[in-house]
């Protein structure tokens, strides 16, 4: 009997000790729930959706006992941004467009209420893009929504004519860009002087002879945005530091939020995960977890951070951003991986998971802006980005939802970044 409860006693211990010695992909699970909730409608602009994933965040934080730089884990700076807080009506010919589902607005657009004239451009005129240029400039647009549709044609020439179109126009009242695959969403620091309308290619009727646009845009001065940093001290002074953003697209309108559940909540929460585990077990190397606003936007709170760093950059011995890791059944990316200068930490990554066989794919990729290591990378920090592949997710598309992520390399990487800590010199 007594031996019985020994046995007992230690796998509760047992189990009790793992439990403070690893990951909790439940608890990540949890977390993306909330900061992919209506409530936090897409961690953006509109109904305090930023502030309350900052809280949130912060709140987290806070439990798990993190320590901060200054006087709370908040870092405030301040950008311009156009939002959409309102209803969005749109109607092709006379039939009701739904939002999300059958269209977006573009991110620049401003308020608008009128109706225009579908302006398909036939193949004739496109074919002499030289003689419509010449037209443009002769007649007047205004009233005219210019349809642009890249499917519709293989000529790269025309393909540029359209981008062209998107990137100077300044004929056409408005343009409606037709869009093959799924929609994609974006947020814009500047507002333009007319709306871009993506309609989905199979929901737009080609018959319709007019578009309605009627919408209201906010543009927003110095909206006040949060960085949210914590961090546990480790035994030395020079400091890893994992980051991700947690803002994301916002709302179009009261219908539309884009949840952002693999972009990033999924970073968002596994560096929470990664702060409850340091907060239990103490490191030798201190460790910071920042959590960044403004990515969607241009990198700008990252941005932000490396010029008004909470601590000398020259402590930082290597940064692992984490932006979309709610997956990894096809393993996982690290940008910068295949970077000059970065050969010792691809090496070490590389030896740790052939040693413990976490994934059986990791890719390394060369330089690139496309997430928050970017703007330490500039100034000369070590900065890495990790994410994960396959799986089917939606990128800046209402479907972005917790339900896609498949989790299938969470424990994997949990493993291989708690292990980098430990062997990274
Ligand atoms: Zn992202």
């Amino acid at each position: 009997m007594f031996k019985l409860y020994c046995f007992i006693l230690c796998t509760f211990l047992l189990f009790s000790v793992a439990d403070l010695n690893a990951q909790n992909i439940e608890k990540t699970k949890e977390r993306i729930e909330i900061l992919a909730s209506p409530e936090f409608g897409g961690r953006g602009y509109v109904n305090y959706g930023g502030d309350l994933a900052a809280v949130f965040i912060a709140e987290q934080m806070e439990i798990a006992g993190l320590k901060h730089f200054g006087e709370s884990y908040f870092q405030e700076f301040k950008y311009d941004v156009n939002t959409f807080p309102n209803k969005i009506n749109l109607k092709l010919h006379n039939s009701t467009m739904i939002p999300g589902t059958d269209f977006l607005i573009g991110a620049a657009s401003p308020t608008v209420k009128s109706k225009y004239q579908i302006f398909l451009p036939d193949s004739l005129l496109l074919n002499d893009t030289v003689k419509f240029l010449a037209e443009l400039v002769k007649t007047d647009y205004k009233e005219k929504a210019f349809v642009i549709d890249y499917a519709q044609t293989q000529n790269i020439d025309i393909k540029k004519f359209y981008i062209n179109i998107m990137r100077y126009n300044r004929w056409f009242g408005c343009i409606v860009e037709l869009i093959p695959e799924e929609l994609m969403w974006s947020v814009s620091t500047k507002v333009e002087t007319y709306p871009v309308v993506k309609i989905k290619r199979e929901s737009f009727d080609k018959k319709a002879k007019t578009i309605k646009v009627n919408l209201k845009s906010e543009y927003v001065k110095d909206y006040e945005a949060r960085n949210v940093i914590g961090y546990v001290e480790g035994e030395k002074e020079e400091f890893i530091v994992f980051t991700a953003h947690y803002d994301h697209l916002g709302r179009m309108g009261k219908d539309v939020y884009i949840p952002g559940a693999q972009d990033n909540a999924s970073g968002t929460a596994f560096v929470l995960d990664l702060a409850d585990y340091y907060s239990k077990n103490k490191p030798e190397y201190s460790i910071a977890f920042m959590l960044f606003f403004g990515e969607e936007a241009g990198l700008l709170g990252s941005s932000y951070y490396v010029m008004n760093p909470l601590f000398e950059l020259s402590k930082i011995k290597a940064v692992v951003n984490l932006d979309m890791v709610g997956t990894g059944d096809d393993g996982i990316t690290i940008v910068n991986g295949a970077a000059e200068d970065y050969k010792e930490i691809w090496n070490l990554f590389d030896k740790i998971n052939n040693e413990n066989e976490f994934f059986t794919e990791i890719k390394a990729r060369g330089e690139s802006a496309n997430s928050d290591h970017y703007p330490f990378h500039l100034m000369g920090v070590k900065a890495i980005f990790i994410y994960s592949m396959g799986g089917k997710t939606y990128y800046h598309n209402p479907k972005d939802k917790p339900e896609t992520l498949t989790y299938t390399g969470y424990n994997q990487l949990f493993g291989l970044l708690t292990k980098f800590v430990e062997e990274y010199e």
